[in-house]
């Protein structure tokens, strides 16, 4: 089976998040892998607001590294993909590079599972489970008052676990408040404190019990800071959506720097890599909790990633949209729970006409 053709799709489908502040396109970036044999493999590239920059990038890097070649087995996929990291590694270990080609490791892997007429987490040893918790990931909303109102409102659609991205304390014991004690929360920051302060926040925010704190320090790759708010801050740490590759992954829990590592399959290179940073976490004794705020292939990858872990939540962005790649089967049910796909692949295939529907040309 040989692979035939590469397109990148730019899909925008509009989103209500409530009472959150934040506002920003979040892009979808589908990957479309065609073959010879008539089987169509669907990859995803983390692009939100630089979608076109990461369809050039689908262009002129991986189309000629995978246009023509034949589609790996499951089992040679890591010496492909290694192969395509040390072809391009002169364009940056991580950002659109690495976005880009974890696009492709996931339609492999698609496309692998399909041929084998198997789920993916099949192929992978997994199906452990059939029901993954979701928490839902709230956008930065910042007033307490509304903070406290949509993690009420998420509690009551069912979610037993709720992250915030606020970084006041005055939002998350608004929070706290209003979910109850014995509510796992969580509260990421998205990286803007030095470690003095995020020290001070960490403190401040113990009587609150978050689950963890992620990302307080910047910059993301600052692992001896981090370590040292986790130890003196007195919270655990989550980390890892802006790490690249297991290596990097590796540097971050050696340094001691999280207690939670938090890969994301559409950023650190596709599902081989973010089963070598599943495996180091295991041996190192950090827990996983993947980065998944998104929709496209990605999101149900990490289902099926997760489908093979006895534990651990799956992020879902909590909004509500204006239509689903997935005829709305990726949606939690009354309990929390998304049900994991158990077609050939990634599990689903897309809905042509809304792709069609909300494509940007
Ligand atoms: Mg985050």
């Amino acid at each position: 089976m040989q692979i035939t053709g590469i397109r990148a799709h730019h899909i925008r489908i509009p989103v209500d998040a409530g009472r959150a502040a934040t506002r920003f396109p979040q892009d979808i970036l589908v990957l479309e892998v065609s073959t010879d044999a008539g089987l169509t493999g669907w990859g995803d590239a983390f692009s939100y607001v630089c979608t076109r920059t990461t369809a050039a990038a689908i262009e002129e890097m991986i189309a000629p590294q995978a246009l023509g070649q034949t589609v790996p087995e499951a089992s040679a996929i890591p010496a492909f993909m290694e192969q395509v990291q040390r072809n391009l590694h002169l364009f940056g270990r991580y950002g659109v590079t690495m976005f880009a080609i974890s696009a492709l490791d996931i339609a492999l892997w698609d496309l692998a599972a399909k041929a084998e007429g198997v789920p993916l987490h099949r192929l992978l040893g997994g199906g452990k489970r059939d029901r993954i918790p979701a928490y839902a990931s709230l956008l930065r909303i910042g007033k307490p008052d509304d903070v406290a109102y949509e993690a009420a409102r998420a509690q009551g659609l069912g979610f037993g676990a709720i992250k915030l991205h606020e970084i006041t304390t005055p939002a998350v014991f608004a929070a706290r408040k209003a979910v109850g004690t014995g509510v796992p929360l969580m509260v990421d920051m998205n990286c803007p404190l030095d470690g003095p302060t995020a020290i001070d926040f960490a403190q401040a925010c113990r009587e609150a019990q978050p689950m963890f704190l992620e990302e307080p320090v910047w910059p993301p790759e600052d692992f001896a800071t981090l370590a040292e708010v986790r130890t003196k801050g007195g919270l655990d740490i989550a980390a890892g959506e802006n790490a690249c590759t297991v290596h990097q992954f590796r540097q971050m829990m050696l340094a001691k720097a999280v207690s939670h590592a938090q890969p994301s399959v559409i950023k650190v290179g596709g599902i081989t890599e973010f089963l070598k940073v599943a495996a180091e976490a295991d041996r190192l004794g950090v827990k996983l909790i993947p980065h998944s705020p998104y929709f496209g292939p990605g999101f149900l990858a990490t289902l099926q990633l997760m489908s093979g872990r006895d534990e651990g939540y799956i992020e879902l962005f909590f909004m509500q949209r204006a239509a689903c790649l997935w005829r709305n089967r990726i949606d939690a049910d009354a309990n929390g729970d998304i049900e994991v796909p158990q077609g050939h692949g990634l599990g689903y295939e897309p809905d042509l006409a809304v792709m069609e529907q909300y494509r940007v040309s």
